[in-house]
């Protein structure tokens, strides 16, 4: 019998590259998603797939999973400064009760549970790189705060959890993390760049483009939530790539791989924009022997080569998403 795993999220970037891995690694698959921010397009190559079966739902209510289930990755939440500007509620929702309902399944089940959490955590982050034994310094009122609370939230439910009920349970934290299937609109850096340099559209630099990120392909990251859910370790890890880089350098590096001769121009910094990111992943390297191998200019290039592959209606149907029928007044 294939061991089954519930995949929250299936439907967007990170949870569908998460699907065709666990199923390439022989696993059962139950893919869950409400399509919120996600995509079904993401996931139509595993349509037919026998051991996958898909299940629309919002996480956030009760959720009935017939059989046994031995993992669980809770992945669904918005995950782009814009998209959960524009769903606050519901992105407070998915992280608090979304992950509730998931623990209350898992200690239903006995499955081990992985939940996505992130660097947000760490808020504007005083410590540079970010250890995973910083508090954070995070604005609980602000704009992106209902994105930060929530997951740190998230973090603290899964503990009391594991400690309280005995519940198998482990934390990554996710940085900066690209690759194809991101939303063209989403708003992220790395769509929104490309997205304006396919369209011959000057590249908007927030700030003065000083502050720092440090990108991650997907299928690293991949690779460490797959051993990290395989390992014995119960608190958070961070999984992230530490070559770091300005927002300013980056655009000019998409200028140069784009071939375009597209111009940068500033707009203003969101609120509470974190001015440096960049993890330490000593305990990653030493814990699941893990380390990122792609290098940015390589995973760019698959980044671009799939952007580049989408039709005119989807490149020019640049604005944002419009999430109204998602939301019950
Ligand atoms: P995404 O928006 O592409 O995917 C999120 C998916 O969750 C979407 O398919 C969406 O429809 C679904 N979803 C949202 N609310 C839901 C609900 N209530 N019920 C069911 N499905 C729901 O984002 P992503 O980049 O793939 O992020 C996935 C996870 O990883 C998120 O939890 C995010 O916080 C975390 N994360 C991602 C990054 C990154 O760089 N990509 C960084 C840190 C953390
Ligand atoms: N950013 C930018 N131009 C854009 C989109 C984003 O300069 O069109 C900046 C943003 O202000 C932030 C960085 O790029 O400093 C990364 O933003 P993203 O939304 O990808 O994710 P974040 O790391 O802030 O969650």
């Amino acid at each position: 019998m294939k061991k089954k795993v519930l995949i929250t999220g299936a439907a967007g970037f990170l949870g569908s590259h998460l699907c065709d891995r666990f199923l390439a690694e022989g696993f059962s698959v139950i893919g869950m998603d409400n399509f919120i921010t996600g995509d079904p397009k993401n996931i139509k190559q595993l349509k037919d797939h026998p051991d996958f079966e898909f299940i629309e739902h919002d996480v956030t209510k009760h959720i009935t999973i017939e059989g046994e289930l031995h993992y669980i990755l809770h992945f669904a939440s918005p995950a782009s400064p814009i998209d959960y500007l524009k769903i606050p509620i519901q992105t407070l929702k998915v992280g608090s009760l979304g992950t509730h309902n998931l623990l209350g399944l898992a200690k239903a089940k006995n499955a081990r549970l992985l939940i996505a959490s992130t660097s947000e955590v760490y808020g504007d982050p005083l410590v540079h790189p970010q250890t995973e034994d910083y508090y954070g310094n995070v604005n609980t009122i602000g704009p992106r705060g209902v994105y930060d609370e929530a997951k740190r939230f998230q973090e603290s439910i899964t503990m009391a959890y594991h400690r309280f009920h005995g519940v198998e349970t482990r934390i990554v934290r996710i940085f900066n993390t690209y690759g194809p299937r991101m939303r063209l609109n989403d708003g992220r850096v790395i769509p929104a760049f490309m997205g304006q340099a396919l369209r011959g559209e000057d590249l908007t630099v927030f700030g003065d483009g000083s502050q720092t990120r440090s990108f991650c392909y997907v299928d690293d990251q991949v690779e460490g939530i797959f051993k990290l859910l395989f390992s014995d370790y119960v608190y958070p890890v961070n999984i992230g790539n530490p070559n770091e880089i300005s927002i300013s350098d980056f655009a000019e590096e998409i200028i140069k791989l784009t071939n375009t001769d597209q111009k940068v121009i500033y707009k203003d910094l969101p609120v509470n924009d974190p001015m440096q990111r960049k993890p330490d992943i000593t305990l990653a390297r030493k814990l699941l022997q893990w380390e990122p191998k792609v290098q940015r200019a390589e995973g760019m290039k698959k980044t671009y080569d799939y952007f580049k592959g989408l039709s005119r209606d989807e490149l020019y149907k640049s604005e944002h998403r419009d999430f109204s029928k998602h939301i019950k007044t």
